[in-house]
């Protein structure tokens, strides 16, 4: 085990070069829109960018949470702005986009976390584009079940709830969220809509965890419908967040991704620079769901 912060050399993320990244970014920043590449500082952004492909963060980008390995802000959340939902369906229409991934904060000031507001946004969303995959990473909405059942009715096609780590070390990573409440909300999800949804999950590693925990967490995913992962390098946004435990090699993600597709998951995104949303177009919930 290596406590370290000096990255090894597979970390390494490319420079931006390419102008697309630069028209992205600014037509983000005039529609007055927050994107998880930029906040959560992710690895992959200038080739996610550069391929004209983000990953929306609806209802502010202040947390009412705290999770440890988190880079986006713990304040009093503003109040939703109610012209989102049609700015956002803008953005994907200027992008051309065919996938787009929309998540949020955790709203825990708001009494239905933010279930409504995702609604709104699928709904525009569609409506402006009728072709497009629509993937929701979404908050535990508190066990709510009503709450889900708002985002359900509007039909994403991939429903995306990361479990984030193994169950041991849920509490130290995670902030309010819980390992079994998860694994529910992803049981909920799928059997809202009669299993007309594509279940996907994710986990970081790096943070201490063991072999035999991750393949327990895949079983446990397993049980609760989910068949699309991702497994990525968890990466330390500031000096103030957990530190890296360790720098899992490119060969154990590898490994990782043979022993998932074994068990039983239909689609595994499994390496040191993998996101929730990378690559998410490169599955296509049609081949899978009916
Ligand atoms: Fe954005 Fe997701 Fe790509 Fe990261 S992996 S840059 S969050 S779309
Ligand atoms: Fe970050 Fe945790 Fe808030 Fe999600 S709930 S945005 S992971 S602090």
């Amino acid at each position: 085990t290596l406590h370290t912060d000096k990255k090894p050399s597979w970390i390494k993320v490319r420079l931006p070069n390419n102008p697309v990244f630069w028209d992205t970014k600014s037509m983000v920043k005039d529609l007055n829109l927050v994107t998880v590449c930029e906040e959560a500082q992710c690895p992959n952004r200038w080739e996610c960018w550069g391929h004209g492909t983000a990953t929306f963060m609806i209802a502010g980008d202040k947390c009412t949470r705290a999770c440890g390995f988190c880079a986006v802000k713990t304040a009093r959340p503003d109040p939703l702005e109610d012209d989102e939902p049609q700015r956002v369906a803008e953005a994907t229409k200027r992008m051309g986009l065919k996938h787009v991934v929309i998540t949020a904060v955790a709203r825990d000031d708001l009494k239905d976390g933010g279930a409504e507001h995702f609604q709104r946004v699928i709904q525009e969303v569609r409506s402006v584009n009728p072709g497009i995959i629509i993937e929701v990473l979404v908050p535990d909405f508190n066990d709510r079940d009503w709450a889900l059942e708002k985002v359900m009715v509007a039909r994403p096609h991939i429903f995306n709830h990361n479990l984030e780590t193994v169950e041991r070390l849920t509490p130290l990573v995670r902030s309010r969220a819980k390992y079994w409440r998860s694994l529910a909300v992803l049981k909920k999800a799928h059997e809202m809509v009669e299993g007309k949804v594509a279940v996907k999950s994710g986990l970081m590693l790096g943070l201490g965890e063991t072999q035999e925990e991750v393949e327990k967490a895949m079983d446990d995913l397993l049980d609760h419908n989910v068949t699309v992962l991702t497994l990525g390098q968890y990466l330390r946004p500031t000096p103030r967040h957990l530190p890296v435990v360790e720098y899992i090699k490119p060969e154990q993600f590898d490994k990782y991704k043979e022993i998932a597709l074994a068990k039983g998951f239909r689609h595994v995104a499994s390496g040191p620079l993998v996101r929730s949303s990378y690559h998410a177009a490169d599955f296509r919930p049609e081949l899978d769901v009916v």
